[in-house]
């Protein structure tokens, strides 16, 4: 432990410390007798035992097909998966568990609405309105589409602190703009965004509104309802679950207008070769045999976040944020990049004379895990003209002795580059 340690203090409702004995990776060394200070979560997250007990439970007892099948291991495999969406329904507080479509990530969820409710809401001469902050995900697939049916990309800008310009909204939202899709919490930046303003000046003027929820629904309660999304998209693994699994949630007289995203197995309702009929919500957007074992694990990581004390775990991670921000900024020569008022969980920050590559390079050596580079957001780093940054991000198992290795680290930098 660092000689400048302050205990992390634990509330009554949250032992923070009792929350990292459940990640079992958090304890390991990563070179020797180095401990491992993670602080990579807006990249992914480590997962609980509950989770990696629940997949190697799936594998071992209960591993079948979904839906297909009337054998008994089939019924059992068949009922963890929807026993799943409906745990990531409640954890959204999704109106139904049929509007929750699992996908393999943020990533997909976008591509999907894209190609589906994309093509049949933009056509030519339209325009997507998307902001500044995106990850390259919540721009590219809507470009794809841009070029496919002749509309354009409109860019809401960033204020040189980091948050939205949200004078400029009721002006950029035209007749031409056919849909919105905004990031709820900048990956690069950590601002949060008003996600339920945008959401409402969009509505009142008629414009359905995509939310990527990457890196929200791994930092607070969302409830889709509340906030009147049309869609609601985000990973698995950056929220304590598996890899290659996530959740693309819709507004159901959307998903049953859309047409199916792929074609294959399960997806259908009858096939002949003349014509095929597709199956119902949700199973027309799930074709072929999903990621059984990852969705099941998702699942228990929903359980697992639901039971969370959130209003503590947020607490938590807001003091760790603000003892991060306060001893980054005090490191010689350092300037933090995202400075908004609402903000979660991200530190983003450079050295006036030393490139990000080389400070993540030392910072590993000593068990310090941070991100550098453009984090998928190139046109946000070429706002602020810079080539990338080193990228510190919290979770509620981190704890000020990491952020305390992060700054030991930082000196160890400061020595080696002058
Ligand atoms: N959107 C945001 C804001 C992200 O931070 C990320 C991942 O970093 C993504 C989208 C893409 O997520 P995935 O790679 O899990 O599909």
């Amino acid at each position: 432990m660092p000689a400048t340690t302050q205990p992390t203090p634990s509330t009554a409702s949250f032992d923070v410390e009792a929350l990292r004995e459940e990640f079992p990776a958090l304890s390991q060394d990563v070179y020797e007798d180095t401990p491992l200070a993670y602080l990579d979560n807006a990249a992914t997250s480590q997962k609980p035992t509950p989770v990696i007990e629940r997949l190697n439970r799936f594998y071992g007892e209960e591993n079948s097909n979904v839906h297909r099948g009337v054998h008994r291991l089939s019924q059992d495999a068949t009922e963890a998966y929807e026993g799943a969406r409906t745990s990531l329904a409640h954890l959204l507080n999704a109106p139904h568990k049929d509007q929750v479509i699992f996908t393999r990530g943020t990533t997909e969820g976008l591509n999907l609405i894209a190609s589906t409710f994309g093509e049949m809401v933009v056509g030519e001469g339209d325009e997507i309105l998307l902001t500044e902050m995106e990850h390259h995900s919540n721009i590219v697939p809507w470009q794809m589409l841009a070029e496919q049916v002749g509309a354009s990309i409109e860019v809401l800008p960033v204020t040189d602190r980091g948050a939205l310009r949200m004078d400029l909204l009721p002006e950029m939202l035209t007749d031409d703009t056919a849909l919105l899709a905004f990031t709820h919490v900048s990956n690069t930046l950590g601002t949060v965004n008003p996600a339920q303003d945008l959401i409402d000046v969009a509505h009142a003027e008629g414009v359905p509104v995509v939310v990527d929820g990457a890196q929200s629904a791994p930092h607070m309660p969302v409830d889709v309802q509340a906030l009147d999304a049309d869609f609601f998209v985000f990973s698995g693994h950056k929220m304590f679950g598996p890899t290659g699994i996530g959740v693309c949630y819709g507004k159901r007289e959307h998903l049953e207008a859309m047409p199916p995203y792929q074609g294959g197995g399960d997806m259908i309702d009858q096939v002949s070769f003349e014509e095929t009929t597709y199956d119902g919500l949700p199973h027309k957007f799930e074709a072929g045999t999903p990621n059984i074992a990852d969705a099941i694990g998702l699942g228990e990581a929903a359980e697992y976040v639901m039971d969370l004390e959130w209003e503590a775990v947020q607490a938590h991670e807001d003091a760790v944020l603000e003892y991060a921000t306060e001893r980054v900024e005090a490191v010689e020569g350092t300037r933090i990049i995202g400075t908004a008022s609402d903000k979660t969980s991200v530190l983003s920050f450079v050295f006036d004379d030393i490139h990000p590559y080389d400070a993540g390079t030392v910072l590993d050596r000593e068990g310090v895990a941070v991100r550098t580079g453009h984090h998928c957001t190139q046109p946000l780093l070429k706002r602020y003209d810079l080539p990338g940054t080193i990228r510190a991000s919290f979770a509620a198992y981190n704890t000020r002795e990491d952020v305390d290795c992060l700054i030991d680290g930082l000196h160890k930098v400061r020595q080696m580059f002058g």
